[in-house]
């Protein structure tokens, strides 16, 4: 089977701490044996074939937002591991209505599909141009749910009742929160603009509307180690989530990281690591929190380091290859939990080891 030609949206979606639309974990393997995700852990295209009894696809929209981070408001560097370059492939110019017809004809493996404000602040804008926006999306008879990807202090009350009137019209609804790591120093290194008590408030503020929040994390970040990235997991799980999306720190142009990395002082990860440190946070989830993504992709242009995050296929293939030797989502969560309320964070050498594992 041909692999599908990777996109800058791909790209997009990558620098920005966010998921490519369409590109599920299971999609378009080389050899469809290869990845079984679905046997290891709960994925979105699981949960959403359950619910709709069908094909679900993600259509990813660019509406012309900004972001307080680059426009002034907070910064204007933007965070360190983020592109503008990344989002050059959007078309904001074209109406909501016209960008969901683009997608869909792009895919046809799917009659049912969520609207996703992917590019940069999705909440960031008057509340009135965002009920316009939203509801154009939502008009459309074969579009069953909406996700809307933002930072965590940038989600207001009045968004969130928004979000929940869709919920409770029975649609199928996502806010998805970048935190990236919840280690104030990191936030504060990579230019983040917020700490992890803004991401608590706004996961608490979402819960009291009843709306889902899918949480993005970037393993990987510079000076992290692998037990500061467990403790990001259980403080997110801590806070109450329903959905993961884990991405490598990849390097792409026109990053600040870039430059860094350009100079040495900047490293991506290895794939051991990866894989090694996202197995275990998945080991570590319970089974119903629902996995969006697993690990992201850049094209060639867009994309400086690692290498093999050209596709997909090297991390998705070899994280399920750990879950199945070692234990798929939730077979340490009980262990991580009980660690949690003991003796936080619990670091990684102390969970259960396999035997095969390579650290
Ligand atoms: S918050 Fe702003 S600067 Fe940071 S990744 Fe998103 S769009 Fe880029």
């Amino acid at each position: 089977m041909p692999r599908r030609k990777p996109t800058i949206k791909r790209a997009a979606a990558a620098a920005h701490g966010r998921s490519p639309a369409g590109a599920s974990i299971r999609s378009r393997h080389p050899d469809p044996k290869t990845v079984q995700a679905e046997n290891h852990l709960n994925t979105l295209g699981k949960h959403l074939k359950a619910r709709f009894g069908t094909r679900v696809r993600k259509l990813s929209l660019h509406v012309g937002f900004t972001c307080p981070n680059r426009d002034g408001t907070l910064g204007r560097g933007g965070c360190t591991f983020c592109s503008v370059l990344s989002f050059n492939d959007g078309n904001p110019q074209a109406s909501v209505s016209e960008q969901l017809a683009a997608g869909k004809a792009a895919t046809n493996r799917a009659s049912r599909y969520l609207a996703y404000f992917q590019a940069y602040t999705n909440t960031y804008q008057e509340v009135e141009e965002l009920r316009r926006l939203y509801a154009e999306a939502m008009a459309q008879a074969d579009i069953v749910g909406l996700c809307v990807g933002t930072r965590p202090d940038c989600v207001p009350d009045a968004v969130l009742e928004m979000l929940a009137a869709y919920r409770n019209q029975g649609y199928e609804v996502w806010l998805e929160l970048g935190l990236q790591s919840a280690h104030d120093v990191t936030l504060a290194r990579v230019n983040r603009g917020h700490g992890f008590a803004a991401y608590a408030d706004a996961v608490a503020r979402a819960r009291r509307y009843g709306i889902p929040v899918c949480t993005h994390l970037i393993l990987g970040l510079p000076e992290e180690s692998p037990a500061m990235m467990v403790e990001t997991h259980a403080r997110v799980l801590e806070c109450g989530v329903e959905g993961l999306k884990l991405h490598p720190l990849m390097i792409v142009k026109g990053s600040r990281l870039a430059a860094d990395h350009a100079r040495g002082r900047v490293a991506a990860p290895a794939l051991a690591d990866y894989v090694a440190t996202a197995a275990e946070l998945i080991r570590r989830t319970p089974a119903e929190v629902i996995f969006h993504r697993i690990t992201a992709t850049a094209r060639e242009p867009m994309l400086i380091a690692p290498d093999w995050c050209h596709t997909r296929w090297p991390a998705a293939d070899a994280i399920c290859a750990d879950l199945a030797r070692c234990g798929g989502q939730g077979s340490h969560a009980q262990l991580a939990a009980h660690a949690a309320a003991k003796d936080f964070p619990l670091p990684p050498e102390a969970a259960p080891r396999c035997a095969t594992q390579s650290r």
